[in-house]
């Protein structure tokens, strides 16, 4: 497959467009791979425009590694804001934790993958952007774009063979930012589009999906209501359902659900924020 890309003229209209525009998002350009997980943990799941501030926040509360591997997991929760999915801030503390205990970030993607909370794409793009690691990164904006232009298939090759070696960094940053501002999911800018040409997409954006149920009916909405709850203090089961205003059934799931993830921890009757002190004393033995 990779011998049939147009790999030159890929690459040369890409340039060309970047040329044209920057994105002004404060992560662009950072080379410093604590900055770098923050960042790219952050971007999982949540829109580069909503990280900014949240991204400010916790850079400002924790600058380093090791601070925030010193902090406590009940306080980076606290820290996280309102960013959702707060299972990421833990695993951010997790990581920075088994960083402090090696000495330092490692370089290459076999061994970053291998920390505790770095799955294989934020391992390539700690990689590559700190690093300038010779590897292509495919997250959900740059699989667009290879998609759309060679089809379906192993993407992560297409983006191998596209990123040129030496410039991997400023590569991978230019495909995320064409993903996400010209080749966008629902209303691709096909007219102004530097790829136009070599773009085999069809136009069709997919059979229809079921609608997805309302937010506040599902077990997210549930597991944030709760904590957000503990994080102003501890409080019993009854005290979260007046709190949360959930329904019995739907905190029984959530809080099985948060311990299980070690959100939250359980002291007697109380409910509190963050694992307990048993999970926090072997931080790099947990899962991802
Ligand atoms: S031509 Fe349209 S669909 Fe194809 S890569 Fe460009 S923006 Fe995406």
């Amino acid at each position: 497959m990779n011998d049939s890309l147009p790999v030159s003229s890929f690459r040369r209209a890409v340039w060309r467009w970047t040329r044209t525009r920057e994105r002004p998002l404060p992560w662009r350009g950072e080379r410093d791979p604590y900055r770098i997980c923050v960042s790219e943990v952050m971007l999982q799941q949540t829109q580069a425009s909503r990280v900014v501030q949240p991204y400010l926040d916790f850079l400002a509360r924790f600058p380093s590694v090791s601070e925030l591997a010193a902090a406590e997991p009940a306080d980076v929760l606290r820290a996280w804001g309102s960013l959702g999915y707060p299972r990421r801030a833990l695993n951010l503390w997790r990581t920075a934790c088994a960083v402090v205990e090696r000495g330092g970030f490692p370089r290459s993607v076999d061994e970053l993958v291998t920390l505790p909370g770095i799955g294989p794409y934020t391992a390539r793009a700690i990689a590559t952007f700190a690093f300038d690691a010779h590897v292509g990164i495919v997250e959900a904006n740059v699989r667009r774009v290879y998609e759309r232009c060679f089809g379906s298939g192993d993407m992560q090759s297409v983006a191998d063979a596209m990123t040129p070696r030496g410039s991997s960094a400023r590569w991978n940053q230019a495909m995320i930012d064409l993903g996400a501002e010209v080749c966008r999911p629902r209303d691709p800018r096909c007219e102004s589009c530097p790829v136009r040409s070599m773009c085999s997409w069809d136009g069709v954006l997919g059979a229809s999906k079921k609608p997805a149920p309302p937010f506040e009916t599902t077990l997210r909405f549930a597991r944030g209501r709760i904590v957000d709850a503990l994080r102003e203090r501890e409080a019993t089961r009854a005290q979260l359902l007046r709190r949360t205003n959930l329904p019995q059934m739907r905190i029984e799931d959530a809080l099985d659900a948060l311990l299980e993830d070690g959100l939250i921890h359980r002291a007697g009757a109380r409910y509190a924020l963050g694992p307990s002190a048993r999970e926090r004393s072997r931080p790099t033995s947990l899962t991802k």
